[in-house]
């Protein structure tokens, strides 16, 4: 880690660099709050470019004609590219591809897919948003493109790789400091690589993470997350109309808010920035001048409630064939096969016969579970369902989100209340 860095680093997000306009946006911003130091941007994949990668994939991999959605995506980048004004070339001063290459790596990768190793392969194509907005981004801002896949190393977890903290502390101070001193630096959230140089990815909208990672192995001075809303609000308000933002909120406050699904950062991102004390600004890029929220180590009083909503939940009920008791041996088992298949529990509740989870919907990696338990368990399971979570909850609160709702499951600790409940339905037993 280095000294008293002065380093500043961004981040910017999907909606934040989702066409030409925004990334002139994203330009201005830079240009007037940049600070005359050291600044490390990360940028995520254009607007929606990692669901049409998702889409893409799927496609080859189910061998399904995926030559329409490839030249749309193609076409998106180059024209944003060509609005931009940016001269598609490789000019000797720099290792940066051009766009063109890219895309024909993009091509190659998915129409050389082999059967199996899905996550794998996933990450090796998803990833591609990344490299081609970060490509884009770092022309506009004449700003130097770093491939981050070789700096920040993880393990195999495909997906969700976990990241390697001393070599990627190593290699990010041998290879980044230099680079710091001779101006801004573009490079990708979201992706990692392994010792023998495969991509990793680390999870959906892991770029928040990535600046995290940047941040604390380069000792940055503040973390400021460029955000389409005005800061750390106390509910999403795509769904929640008197919405209050925090201006300055605890580490472990945000901790608990995003571990509960609240989208706005990475759940991952809090832990490694908490550990060194760096402050994370959450701002918005439409009102760059506005005061957002400063999620740092400070102490406050009890918080106005805060609604977190997790859509696309599934509940997975397990009651024993042979009525035995939900004991440890079947917790045991349980819990094993949901560890196998990737499936993480957002909550559970159990009784005397039946164990239920609620966790993200995936048919993937639910067949797989079911696959692995049905013998031993009936399994009932609902799909399209939402996790609500009230944070410092108090009775209007309560009162207000579950009035005329029809609850699944509820559940109240000391701060926190929650309850499953239908989105649309869709019911199913295995
Ligand atoms: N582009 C990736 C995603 O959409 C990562 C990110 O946005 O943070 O999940
Ligand atoms: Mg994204």
């Amino acid at each position: 880690m280095q000294e008293s860095s002065q380093l500043k680093v961004y981040k910017f997000g999907g909606a934040s660099v989702k066409d030409a306009g925004a990334i002139r946006n994203l330009s201005r911003i830079v240009q007037e709050h940049g600070s005359a130091g050291p600044l490390l941007i990360v940028v995520s994949a254009m607007g929606k470019t990692t669901n049409a990668l998702e889409k893409l994939y799927q496609l080859a991999h189910t061998g399904q004609d995926f030559s329409e959605k490839l030249a749309a995506l193609r076409t998106f980048h180059l024209a944003v590219a060509a609005e931009l004004d940016i001269a598609d070339e490789q000019t000797a001063a720099t290792s940066a591809p051009t766009l063109a290459v890219l895309l024909e790596q993009l091509g190659d990768r998915l129409a050389t897919l082999t059967p199996g190793d899905y996550d794998k392969q996933y990450d090796q194509v998803v990833s591609f948003g990344e490299l081609l907005a970060t490509l884009i981004v770092a022309r506009a801002l004449q700003a130097q493109w770093l491939d981050c896949r070789p700096l920040i190393r993880t393990d195999h977890t495909w997906r969700e790789g976990r990241v390697d903290w001393p070599t990627t502390e190593r290699a990010l101070t041998a290879d980044v400091v230099p680079l710091l001193a001779q101006g801004p630096i573009v490079t990708q959230g979201f992706v990692g690589g392994t010792t023998s140089g495969q991509t990793t990815t680390l999870g959906r909208e892991g770029s928040d993470y990535t600046a995290a990672i940047l941040a604390y192995c380069l000792g940055a001075e503040s973390v400021t997350i460029w955000k389409d809303v005005a800061g750390l609000l106390n509910a999403d308000p795509k769904f929640f109309s008197d919405t209050v933002r925090y201006p300055e909120i605890s580490y472990q406050e945000t901790i608990e808010m995003a571990y509960y699904g609240a989208s706005v950062i990475h759940p991952k991102t809090i832990k490694p920035l908490a550990v060194r004390r760096i402050p994370l600004l959450v701002k918005s890029f439409l009102d760059p001048s506005a005061e957002g929220t400063r999620i740092h180590d400070c102490r406050h009083g009890l918080l106005v409630p805060a609604f977190i909503r997790k859509d696309g939940q599934c509940l997975v009920s397990f009651e024993s064939k042979d009525l035995t008791f939900i004991s440890e041996e079947n917790l045991e088992v349980i819990f094993g096969a949901l560890a196998q298949v990737r499936l993480k529990i957002n909550l559970m509740q159990n009784s005397a016969i039946s164990f239920s989870v609620c966790t993200d919907f995936s048919a993937y990696r639910l067949e797989k579970l079911l696959a692995v338990l049905r013998e031993q368990f009936t399994i009932h399971y609902n799909t399209g369902l939402e996790l609500y979570t009230i944070k410092n909850y108090d009775a209007p609160s309560i009162q207000r989100l579950t009035e005329g709702r029809e609850l699944l499951l509820e559940q109240r600790s000391r701060q926190t209340f929650q309850f499953v409940c239908r989105g649309s339905t869709n019911e199913a037993t295995a």
